[in-house]
Formats: structure tokens, sequence, C-alpha cells
């Protein structure tokens, strides 16, 4: 499935957030949205959706406008998944994830046994399936986030769109939920994430986009911002970048000097 943005610029009223963007991505592709707060990252996020509709330019995914998609068509192929902190209902875990079933039903339809088993082959994927019957809110942030990706695969969708989702988890389950986007990615899903982390967008993207005062100031693969001088001008801060070999595959690795 391919994602393409073409030139998009978008302003809150009178408020310039974002302006002449374009990238795409595609099926095996996991790309890292980077930039300070505020530089309009969610807002991209949710121009990709179609909650907001740009001022100008177009989305389109695999040639279509998303502006021609019917709420269910949309849904069809691309979800959103929240941080696990944004969670506020205390549903089991196999009814979460059978929300994501919603899109693919008519107003006053229950989930029949397809849906159920649907949610169960999205747990079942994530490696999950033991946590069906507990509450989202009796189980950790990192299985909270990943009840979150498997309500985003129930949905049948295959551009997942996460927004900063390792925030508020502990470093083991970051490892997870990243290594968790990861094997989507090399099942074929389009990933696109918005991050706070330059480690986590050097060693897990496949692309990297910036953005900075309304604009991409830097689009391409991990390995180009080796140097460091365009993650040390973003964050203001010297920056040691190195590729190394952990044993098991090359990893780029990015820490303060
Ligand atoms: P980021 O996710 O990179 O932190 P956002 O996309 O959330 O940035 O916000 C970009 C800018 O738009 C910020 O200055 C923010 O205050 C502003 N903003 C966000 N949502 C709204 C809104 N609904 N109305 C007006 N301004 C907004």
């Amino acid at each position: 499935m391919n994602l393409e943005v073409k030139d998009i610029s978008f302003c809150y009223g009178e408020r310039k957030i974002l302006e002449d963007i374009s990238f795409s991505a595609s099926s095996g592709n996991m790309l890292a949205i980077l930039g300070r707060n505020g530089s309009g990252k969610t807002t991209l996020l949710r121009l990709l959706l179609g909650f907001l509709k740009p001022d100008k330019g177009q989305i389109l995914i695999d040639s279509r406008n998303i502006d021609e998609m019917t709420n269910r068509e949309r849904a069809s192929v691309i979800a959103y998944i929240p941080q696990s902190s944004q969670l506020v209902y205390s549903h089991s875990v196999l009814d979460t994830v059978l929300m994501g079933r919603a899109p693919a039903l008519s107003l006053f339809d229950k989930p029949g046994k397809k849906d159920i088993e649907k949610a169960r082959e999205a747990l079942r994927t994530l490696r999950i399936s033991h946590l069906e019957t507990r509450s989202v809110n009796a189980i950790s942030g990192g299985e909270r986030q990943l009840v979150l990706i498997a309500r985003a695969l129930s949905q049948e969708a295959r551009i997942l769109l996460l927004d900063e989702p390792t925030s508020s988890l502990d470093y083991s389950n970051q490892l997870l939920v990243m290594e968790t986007a990861e094997e989507l990615r090399r099942k074929g899903y389009t990933i696109i994430f918005s991050t706070h982390s330059p480690e986590q967008a050097l060693m897990n993207a496949t692309d990297v986009m910036i953005i900075s005062s309304h604009h991409i100031s830097f689009l391409g693969k991990p390995i180009e911002l080796i140097d460091g001088r365009i993650l040390e001008s973003l964050y203001q801060r010297k920056l040691c970048i190195r590729e190394i070999d952990t044993g098991e595959n090359q990893r780029i690795i990015c820490v303060p000097k």
C-alpha cells in the first residue's frame, strides 16, 4: 500500500503550521518523524488520517485521494495508534481490540464470530493472547500499547500511524513496542511514527523525516544523519552518532557528547 503526500500546507486559522510537505511511504517502510515540540508532527498525522483537511495539496493512498474516500474506506487502509496513556476506559483487552472492527460494522451491528476471530488473530500476531480477558487498566503500559496496535491490526488497515508510541514506557517496553513495529514492517505494513527520540529514529526506522520551521528539513535514510550536523542543529546539542554491529545486526546509535 502506497501513501503519497503531495505538496500539502496547513494553517490553524491564521497560524501557519506546515508548508509544502511532500513525501511517500510504501509497504515495508518505517518512517520516523522527528521535530521539536510544536513543530507539527501530530498535525501531520491528523492530516494523513483525514481528520484535518490540508489548505493545499493532496494525500493519496494507492493513487486515490483520501478526500474522496468515506470514513469507512479510510479506516480500511489507515489506522491511528494513540499513546497508551490516552486509554481512559477499562474494557477487557479483547473488547478493546474488537473496537478496531467498528468501521467494518453497520451502525447497530454487534461484532460477530468473524470479528472476534479477527481480533484474536491480531492478539496472536502480537503474542498477547494470554491477556485477552484482562482489563486494559490492569496490564503494563507496554502491553497496553501492544493492545492498541492489535486494535489497529483488527481494523485490517495496512498503513499504521503511531503517535509517540513509546512515550511513558520503561526501557524494556520501549524496545518491545519498537521491535513489534519493526516486525510488522517486515510483514509488509507501512509504519509511520512520530518520536522525540533520535536514537529510536536512527535505530528502528528505514527512513527519517525532520520537520522544522513548517517544512521538511531532512528526508532520507538514517545513515545519512551519521555526521551529526543535522540532528545537532535540530536539538542544539553536540551528539555522537555511530554505526555499530550488535552481533545480530547493524544499528545506528546516538548519544550526547
Ligand atoms: P507536535 O506534535 O510536533 O508537538 P502539533 O502538531 O501538536 O506539534 O502542534 C503544532 C502547532 O499547532 C503547535 O504550535 C500547537 O500549539 C498548534 N496547535 C495544535 N493543535 C491546535 C488547534 N486545534 N488549534 C490551534 N493550534 C493548534
